[in-house]
């Protein structure tokens, strides 16, 4: 299937690892320009090099996008590189887990920039020329959490319905422009975060991180965790000419972990 993504320039945000890199590494195999963001710049550049050597063209630009400032950054490098914005995924960093107990409100204020206001702000930034070319896709990277809120997880549960409200009053919005917006929420996605806190759960509990995998696997129909690549592969799509009449939708990618029929 041709996704005719050639000639489209699309920004992911949060890409230096994990499914934001999966998913420039997937448009970037359609033919698409690039431009990724991420705080680190060592990470960074070895993303944009790796993705680079596969021909892709590919532009990379250190930005918080929890910071206005750095939003701004990361869009008007895309524009000043390739001249427009066709295709935006808004991904960051996970908030904090944790009871409600845990969190005061500085810590709910960081979460609301991280998860919420990154999402509102570039895509405020991307919108007025999407409108006027009378094309654009906004993909949401959020969470299961959005769908069958997880245990401990106050923070992220909580904002991702935020998220997830906005994507859907904004489609209705704009679906005349040609414009579709739509969320992807990842289930459990062997990425280096999971790797990382699953490590760190093994550690405290002196067990083998065999045994934590197997514990979070045994929820998913599955059994198994997800790769990153399977996850991009859904970004594409919606990213893609293919998906013109698919917006305001949440689409999980979970190996069939939320049990609820819609
Ligand atoms: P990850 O930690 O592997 O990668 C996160 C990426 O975001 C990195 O490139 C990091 O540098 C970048 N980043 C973090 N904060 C940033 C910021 N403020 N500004 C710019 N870049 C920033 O994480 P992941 O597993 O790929 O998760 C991505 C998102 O998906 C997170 O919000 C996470 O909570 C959510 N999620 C992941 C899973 C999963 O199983 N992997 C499940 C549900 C939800």
């Amino acid at each position: 299937m041709d996704l005719g993504l050639r000639d489209r320039v699309a920004l992911v945000a949060a890409a230096s690892r994990g499914l934001g890199r999966a998913i420039a590494e997937e448009l970037a195999a359609e033919g698409a320009s690039l431009v990724i963001c991420a705080r680190g710049a060592p990470a960074l550049e070895e993303a944009r090099a790796s993705i680079a050597r596969t021909g892709a063209s590919v532009h990379a630009i250190v930005a918080d996008v929890s910071e206005y400032t750095g939003v701004h950054h990361a869009v008007d490098a895309a524009i000043e590189r390739f001249g427009r914005v066709d295709v935006l995924v808004t991904n960051a960093g996970g908030p904090p887990s944790g009871p409600f107990d845990a969190h005061d409100w500085a810590t709910w204020q960081r979460a609301v920039d991280l998860t919420l206001r990154s999402a509102v702000e570039l895509t405020r930034l991307v919108l007025p020329g999407m409108k006027e070319r009378r094309w654009g896709r906004i993909i949401n990277v959020t969470s299961i959490a959005a769908k069958q809120p997880v245990d401990g997880l106050m923070l992220s549960n909580s904002i991702r319905a935020a998220v997830t409200g906005m994507a859907r009053t904004l489609a209705s919005e704009i679906a005349t422009f040609g414009i579709t917006v739509n969320n992807i929420l990842p289930g459990y996605t062997r990425t280096e975060r999971v790797t990382e806190l699953n490590a760190a759960t093994a550690a405290r509990e002196g067990v083998p991180v065999e045994q934590v995998d197997q514990r979070i696997a045994a929820q998913i129909p599955m059994r198994r965790l997800g790769e990153p690549r399977e996850f991009a592969a859904l970004a594409a799509f919606l990213a893609s000419e293919r998906a013109t009449y698919i917006t305001g939708q949440s689409i999980a990618v979970d190996g069939g972990w939320i049990r609820a029929l819609m």
